[in-house]
């Protein structure tokens, strides 16, 4: 047994991404993972801005044919439509498996040594037990995702969540027609269209509902339903969940969980790829530094703004009433609308919203501005 700087459990975007960061720091890795590649997974495949520098940080390269940018987000409920764009630079809709191919082509690259189809069975203060034998390194990130096996190994499972809601994905063979992300709200689920390349997008699905599977969930969204008639449907669907899980703890003698590892709220905003690149950069300092309980702090730092966002949309998404006057409001003040999705791709400040921006927003709700045919288009913020 032979031992290393850093093992990483699990071969994700997440657990990649900590291995190529680890590498430019000349840290030696290795990776085990399960499954093999390329490896696919339900996700809206929707990255963020704030995501996307940093892929592009590690040197992960996407080609233009391997992606497809999205300029923003626009809400869609019954007639009322609302959208912004992000301030500086688009976000990227690209395939699980094209991401998972590019960055494990990054990490051979770097000289991370990747072990596929080997399972973690076992934890015990910097050793992983599988069945090809035991792995043992000064540090051990676990990125082994939703469900995380690790996490249950080191006890460091947290209590279950009482609302349980589940996401499913498909992809259909027809021109994106929007260079948005849309969102379409529904009573007690939303569909999530991300374009994914010139002739492909996505469609995830959000609900409480474990068994909305089998493209039964799209009646429920007529308009998109009436979008992708007669498109073909060229994935298989995939699903996941249930999407909230959490960690007693990050960090635990010599072992630190990363991306949706160390607990996960929702998938409502669409920005857990990103949020694990965050964490795979702070892991990568805490353990040069030789101080984890510095990645626990940091965990709790990127958290705040994503796990604040994701409670308020989900606060609204269970109240319909709500929910239909919040996206009229927002289609009412697209600037408003602006400036939230600069906040949310991190590339402003939460204070740039403004009190007078929110108090206006706030009166719309309250008033419960008219929701028919309502449209809105923000101008950048920058
Ligand atoms: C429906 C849905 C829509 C989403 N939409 C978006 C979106 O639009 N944008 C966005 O940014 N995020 C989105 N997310 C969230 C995003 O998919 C996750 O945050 C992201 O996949 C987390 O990556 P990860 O590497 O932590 O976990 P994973 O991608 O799950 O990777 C975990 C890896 O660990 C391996 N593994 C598991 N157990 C073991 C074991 N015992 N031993 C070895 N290996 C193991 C698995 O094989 C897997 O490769 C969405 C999620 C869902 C469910």
């Amino acid at each position: 047994m032979k031992t290393r700087e850093l093992l990483v459990v699990g071969g994700g975007p997440a657990g990649l991404a900590v291995a190529i960061r680890a590498r430019q720091r000349d840290v030696s890795v290795t990776v085990i993972d399960a499954r093999k590649p390329p490896i696919d997974k339900a996700c809206g495949e929707g990255l963020m801005p704030d995501g996307v520098a940093l892929l592009q940080e590690l040197g992960v390269e996407l080609t233009a044919g391997d992606r497809r940018d999205f300029v923003g987000i626009r809400y869609l409920d019954g007639a009322t439509r609302a959208e912004a764009r992000f301030p500086t630079r688009p976000g990227w809709g690209v395939r699980r498996r094209t991401l998972h191919q590019a960055m494990v082509r990054r990490a051979e690259d770097c000289g991370v040594d990747l072990r596929w189809g080997v399972t973690a069975t076992g934890y015990r203060d910097g050793v992983v037990e599988t069945r090809e034998g035991s792995f043992e390194a000064r540090y051990v990130v676990a990125a082994d995702g939703l469900r995380s096996p690790m996490r249950r190994l080191a006890g460091l499972e947290g209590a279950p969540a009482k609302r349980r809601r589940f996401g499913h994905r498909r992809h259909y063979r027809i021109a994106p027609w929007s260079e948005h992300v849309e969102v379409y709200w529904q009573e007690g689920c939303e569909a999530y269209v991300t374009p994914v390349a010139e002739d492909q997008v996505g469609i995830a699905v959000l609900s409480d509902d474990p068994g909305r599977a089998e493209g039964s969930w799209l009646d429920l969204f007529p308009a998109l339903a009436e979008r992708v008639a007669g498109a073909e449907c060229v994935s298989r669907n995939r699903g996941a969940g249930p999407l909230r899980q959490r960690a007693s703890r990050v960090c635990s003698g010599r072992l630190a969980l990363v991306g949706d590892a160390g607990g996960y709220l929702d998938a409502i905003t669409g920005e857990g790829l990103s949020v694990a690149f965050h964490q795979a950069f702070a892991v990568v300092d805490a353990i040069e530094a030789n101080d984890l309980p510095r990645y626990a702090r940091e965990h709790r730092r990127i958290l705040r703004l994503p796990d604040a966002m994701t409670g308020l949309l989900l606060a609204i998404e269970r109240r319909p009433r709500l929910r239909r006057r919040v996206v009229a409001a927002l289609a009412a003040e697209p600037d408003v609308f602006a400036r939230f999705l600069a906040v949310h791709a991190r590339e402003a400040a939460p204070m740039s919203i403004g009190a007078g921006g929110l108090a206006r927003l706030l009166r719309r709700v309250i008033a419960g501005t008219p929701a028919s045919g309502s449209r809105s288009v923000a101008r950048p913020v920058a």
